[in-house]
């Protein structure tokens, strides 16, 4: 491998950005502020951010509601070790949460994969606790779950993990039967998918989870909710725990405020992070369902779930959720809208003879880039990318795979100009 001169122009000689490979990578723009849907650069350029900034700013950046609330809970409490300590903020997180998402009990980490990690230590130690053996995992083909070591493990093996290969504990994969406005419903795909479920599921399962409708990192692959009600059946048939990686779809990010609802899915164990906080502050929860809970209650201390985070349910972060959800309950339409705003934009961009297989749900539109080599490393996402940010829009397409993902304050010009600014980029390619 040849030693590139570093630091390159451009590039901070102390940071180390993500997923970023510097001696092929653009230099990061300098952001100086963010309001609504707008970046704000050092160097006077404003961008419509329309990811939401890795999927996680929920209304709009500097919301002054979850700006506030932070700042009134930073002069009353910032920060408490939660064992030995509770708090009101979390005490009410806890009890909305619950209420909405049908599970009991909330337990807090710090991002969406230690939502993940935790979900996963739960469903196999309650197995444990319960001195049945079953030792195995299921996950579908094309997952993402996060970077840290147990989350890589039931993603999907990639171009991320390959480094890791021996330290990732090895899963049972299905595949994952995706649609799109273009093609017939995926139902001999769907079948096939079922029927290896049923073969994996014969063997004694821990839990099986899935990103319920829209698998986000591997390129918004969306199934139908019926597939997804066919799989919990399964699961449940065989006993098995089903576990919903929430973390990009929660909050409304498909229409409805959490994708198990719009799938009809009720999981026992639910993974949250990104909009949580309205995408202001790092945080992640693992809801479970109250018997899972009672599972680990014991004289005997080795039930314990020994798992904690130092900033467990920091309090900044709790009030900044509960900001977000009272925005969320205030104005539904914003997420439940979103998608037939969508539409009419996607349905004209169809028409491009570079993009195939459209799809969208809720606040997520997506499409293909037609490229002889598809995937991650299509180079046709980066050109698109630096074309959009010349007409000022923030896209980040995960190869030849385009996706708008906005805040949901995104106004309808705003919109039409993410639209358009990918036709012409399009157009130029
Ligand atoms: N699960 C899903 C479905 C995700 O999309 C992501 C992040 N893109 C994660 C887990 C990991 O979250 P984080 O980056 O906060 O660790």
């Amino acid at each position: 491998m040849t030693q590139p001169d570093l630091p390159p122009p451009g590039w901070h000689p102390h940071l180390w950005h993500p997923t970023t490979q510097v001696a092929l990578a653009a230099p990061p723009m300098r952001a100086v502020q963010g309001r609504g849907a707008i970046l704000q650069l050092e160097d006077g350029r404003r961008l419509i951010d329309a990811i939401s900034s890795w999927w996680v700013t929920l209304h709009g950046h500097a919301e002054p509601s979850i700006a506030a609330a932070i700042a009134a809970q930073a002069h009353q409490l910032e920060q408490v070790i939660f064992a030995n300590f509770s708090h009101p903020p979390a005490e009410r997180l806890a009890e909305r949460l619950s209420a909405l998402s049908g599970l009991e009990r909330l337990f807090f980490s710090d991002n969406g994969s230690t939502a993940v990690e935790v979900a996963l230590k739960i469903a196999w130690q309650w197995w444990r606790n319960r001195g049945e053996r079953r030792d195995q995992l299921i996950a579908f083909e094309g997952a993402y779950h996060g970077d840290t070591v147990g989350a890589m493990a039931v993603g999907a093996r990639s171009l991320f993990s390959a480094p890791f290969e021996p330290w990732l504990f090895s899963v049972a994969r299905v595949s994952w039967p995706q649609c799109s406005w273009e093609e017939p419903a995926p139902e001999r795909q769907e079948q096939a998918a079922l029927a290896a479920l049923e073969q994996a599921l014969t063997l004694p399962t821990a839990a099986v989870i899935l990103e319920p409708l829209i698998q986000g990192a591997s390129g918004m692959a969306m199934v139908r909710p019926g597939f997804l009600q066919a799989v919990q059946e399964r699961v449940r048939a065989a006993g098995a725990l089903l576990i919903a990686d929430e973390v990009m779809t929660g909050f409304g990010r498909t229409g409805a405020l959490f994708a198990c609802r719009r799938a009809g899915l009720q999981p026992d164990l639910m993974a949250l992070s990104k909009g949580l906080t309205g995408g202001f502050l790092p945080m992640g929860v693992t809801l479970a369902s109250e018997r899972l809970y009672q599972g680990f209650i014991s004289e005997d201390p080795t039930a314990t779930f020994f798992h904690g985070h130092s900033f467990t349910a920091n309090p900044l972060g709790c009030a900044a959720a509960l900001a977000s959800l009272d925005l969320l309950e205030a104005a539904p339409e914003r997420y439940r809208g979103f998608e037939a705003r969508h539409r009419p934009l996607l349905e004209r961009l169809r028409r491009h003879p570079r993009v195939e297989r459209p799809r969208c749900l809720g606040t997520v539109a997506a499409f293909d880039v037609k490229v002889e080599q598809p995937g991650y490393l299509s180079a046709v996402g980066r050109r698109l990318q630096s074309l959009c940010l010349e007409a000022g829009v923030y896209i980040r397409p995960l190869g030849n795979v385009v996706y708008l993902l906005p805040p949901l304050c995104l106004s309808e010009a705003q919109l039409e100009r993410c639209y358009a600014a990918i036709e012409a980029a399009l157009d130029q390619l």
